[in-house]
């Protein structure tokens, strides 16, 4: 037998339909032998005892803005991909914004992808963007690479990346499908936003409640539907980006029972916090869709119980800590840090107190994921031939959430002093060790 790269000794494997034991060897970046437990010796430089340790399909996160070139200011390759491999993931798909450039033209994506090849310390995807007047762009963005398209029928709260109208998702859908790509979609009515939230203002009525009621689930339904609309029109495959109640699950799950090529993500956010815990936390907490009522977080747990969601990601989307402030909640940034916590939150939440089983999570976070963007079997399962990609977890120890632990650039989270229990103990991106819980 030709020497390991790295050996995991004795681990508990996940995958997505059960748990085995077994050694695990790693040659190359890739796994290149999985034997019954105790096979494989100390014929390795280097050796891992999982003897307590889950070993996971490494987590994609389908949804990150690092904002480099242009505003690494706000985050970056560095420092965001440091971040996730603390927290277990080993792939992230990046957004077409807030960088700026934008990820809507080749050009920007080969600056982009520079940046990422140099600075990421794990694996990652691009997205490009649809936007108004790009649709000459999106044939060579598919060929330059991106793992899929995204677009905005809100605004999206930066200039240079504009939302688009109905004919604009028209036209690019119809060309999104012809190039066999996806199309992401934020999600929110901004006819029923601008009359709310003008509504709200001119009453003066600017609290953290009033700005969750001027995006109301409604919102989210009604864009839902429309994009199904065009989806079922133009045959275009799409993916809704977090979703924050059922009720629009469900809606979503009507038009895949008739046919129409869709699925669904939620964040954990959506699943940690409610609108109370947001009147608490303040603009650190703010995002849109906006938190939701307790009883619409429970729904969603419910959802992803039932298998009716597809895709947990972070929708990492940081700033500056000054530029969440503001006059009234209406002002600051809307986006949440929080890609650093996601397994813990499902952890926590989702094994520990909702009885969910561990294949249950994997599920969402790694194979799901790699099967909808056609990384599978290559990544979201631990297999002879698969990327070594691999997050060793030690399912019971707690900890607390402290601001140093976190590698964001902005040491800012809704989540930090929260306890959470589940730790990510090794991740491995491609057979290297990018983050250690003993280093
Ligand atoms: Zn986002």
């Amino acid at each position: 037998m030709s020497q390991m790269d790295t050996i995991i000794q004795e681990v508990t494997v996940v995958s997505g339909d059960g748990e085995y034991k077994a050694d695990i060897g790693i040659k190359d970046g890739k796994i290149k032998l999985i034997t019954l437990p105790g096979q494989l010796g100390a014929a390795s430089k280097n050796v891992i005892k999982g003897k307590d340790l889950y070993a996971l399909p490494g987590l994609i996160d389908v949804h990150v803005h690092f904002n480099e070139p242009g505003r690494t200011d706000w985050e970056g390759f560095e420092t965001g991909s440091k971040s996730l491999a603390a927290g277990g993931v080993t792939t992230f798909f990046d957004m077409p914004l807030n960088s700026n450039p934008p990820t809507t033209t080749t050009e920007n994506f080969q600056l982009k992808n520079s940046r990422a090849r140099h600075r990421s310390l794990i694996d990652y995807r691009l997205w490009g963007g649809l936007v108004p007047e790009n649709g000459h762009h999106l044939d060579s963005l598919k060929s330059a690479g991106v793992i899929g398209f995204k677009a905005f029928m809100s605004e999206s709260g930066i200039d240079e990346f504009q939302s688009s109208n109905d004919e604009i998702l028209l036209q690019g859908m119809k060309k999104i499908a012809q190039l066999s790509s996806i199309l992401a979609v934020h999600a929110e009515s901004n006819a029923m936003i601008h009359f709310l939230e003008k509504e709200k203002k001119t009453e003066n009525k600017c609290t953290v409640r009033d700005y969750s009621e001027s995006r109301p689930i409604a919102s989210e339904l009604l864009a839902v539907e429309r994009i199904i609309q065009y989806a079922e029109l133009t045959k275009c495959p799409i993916h809704i980006c977090h979703v924050s109640s059922r009720k629009v699950i469900q809606r979503i799950l009507e038009a895949r029972s008739a046919g129409t090529n869709i699925t669904a993500e939620t964040c954990p956010h959506y699943l940690f916090l409610s609108l109370d815990e947001f009147e608490d936390i303040g603009s650190l907490a703010k995002c849109a869709p906006p938190l939701r009522e307790r009883e619409e977080v429970e729904g969603l747990w419910l959802a992803l119980k039932n298998g009716e969601i597809d895709i947990v990601s972070s929708d990492h989307s940081p700033s500056p800590p000054d530029l969440k402030e503001g006059e009234t909640i209406f002002d600051g940034w809307g986006g949440i840090a929080g890609c650093q916590s996601t397994l813990s939150v499902l952890l926590t939440e989702g094994y520990h107190k909702r009885g969910f089983t561990l294949s249950e999570i994997v599920t969402l976070v790694a194979v799901n994921p790699a099967k909808r963007f056609d990384l599978y079997p290559q990544k979201g399962v631990i297999q002879v031939g698969a990327d070594a990609d691999l997050t060793l977890i030690d399912a019971h120890e707690e900890f607390t959430l402290k601001k140093e632990d976190l590698y964001y650039r902005h040491k800012i989270s809704p989540y930090i002093n929260q306890t959470f229990k589940g730790k990510v103990k090794w991740t491995i991106s491609k057979g290297r060790v990018v983050f250690s819980d003993d280093l």
